[in-house]
């Protein structure tokens, strides 16, 4: 009887779990497509000072203009991408674009996710050295986000590979942090300049006392670890306020700005500017 049954369930699952298969094939073989014709594109998306809401970086992130199926979001196919060493070549190009497009973006910091699966790439440290010297990108700028996981499975060569890139000036953010199983400690042994608090607490902050609580303990030992302290997903004034009292250093969140093309990230950024200048040449006339 089980054996009869465990052939039906066979029988009736082995036809989705082939056409998934084939599904994932097919956005695989297309992705490498992609990424030769430059089907993928970057949004920028504004991170700000808590106090001053500055804009003082942009978190670059990566789009899919697929001809027919139109913008894919990277929920859909980075995952795709991790299944085989296709999320190698694909960070690699996001962040050789994003070096090249910050140009545009001057005086702030750029930040580019990296998969975890990176981290055991042999040649990613010497890829990002490379990309940074042919583009011309001042490498203080450059910051690259990489999960818990990351720091979870790093190796002692993973571990080497992000000491050397701290020693090149590059920071580190661990991004999503509180989703997974990496701790304070953990945070410690690696160079790490920057914790960037998960959205899903930030969702809560106001809603449920646990999510106030965490994030207030997480930007407390962040700061006396001298991490800059980022919160992910801000999307209302009392979420800011929270983060405020807290003493955390930067948000970003739909508050602010959701994710833009280079020009309108470009713009914004000039506004800034803009506005900064003429208040100071007001400030100056006041002491005329
Ligand atoms: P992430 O690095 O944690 O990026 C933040 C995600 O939250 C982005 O989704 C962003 O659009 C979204 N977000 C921003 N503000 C808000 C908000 O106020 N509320 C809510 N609910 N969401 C907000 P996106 O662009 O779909 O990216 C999803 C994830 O895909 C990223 O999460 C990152 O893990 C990954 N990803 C994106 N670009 C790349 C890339 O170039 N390489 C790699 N390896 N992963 C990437
Ligand atoms: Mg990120
Ligand atoms: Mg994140
Ligand atoms: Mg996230």
């Amino acid at each position: 009887r089980a054996k009869a049954e465990g052939r039906g369930a066979y029988r009736l699952f082995e036809p989705r779990f082939e056409r998934e298969r084939l599904e994932r094939r097919r956005t695989e073989a297309e992705l490498v497509a992609a990424l030769d014709k430059g089907e993928l594109k970057l949004v920028f998306q504004p991170q700000v000072d808590v106090e001053s809401e500055r804009i003082v970086g942009f978190e670059a992130l990566v789009r899919w203009d697929h001809p027919t199926r139109g913008r894919i979001l990277p929920g859909a196919f980075i995952p795709v991408a991790e299944g085989s060493r296709l999320i190698n070549r694909l960070d690699a190009y996001v962040l050789r674009q994003a070096c090249e497009q910050a140009k545009e973006l001057p005086g702030v910091t750029i930040s580019v996710n990296m998969s975890p699966l990176n981290m055991r790439h042999a040649g990613m440290v010497d890829n990002i050295i490379a990309t940074l010297r042919q583009t011309d990108f001042d490498p203080r700028r450059l910051e690259i986000e990489i999960t818990e996981s990351a720091i979870l499975d790093a190796s002692s060569e993973g571990q080497d590979a992000l000491a050397r890139l701290r020693g090149l000036g590059v920071r580190l953010a661990l991004d999503d942090f509180g989703t997974g199983h990496a701790s304070l400690v953990h945070v410690r042994r690696f160079p790490i300049t920057k914790i960037k608090i998960d959205k899903s607490f930030i969702l809560n902050l106001g809603v449920q006392r646990d999510a106030a609580a965490i994030v207030e303990y997480v930007v407390r030992l962040g700061r006396s670890l001298g991490i800059t302290l980022t919160a992910e997903g801000v999307e209302t004034r009392e979420q800011l306020r929270f983060l405020r009292a807290f003493g955390a250093h930067q948000a970003q969140g739909y508050l602010f700005s959701p994710p833009l093309p280079l020009a309108a990230a470009a713009a914004l950024l000039k506004r800034q500017a803009e506005a900064e200048s003429q208040r100071a040449l007001r400030g100056a006339g006041e002491h005329l």
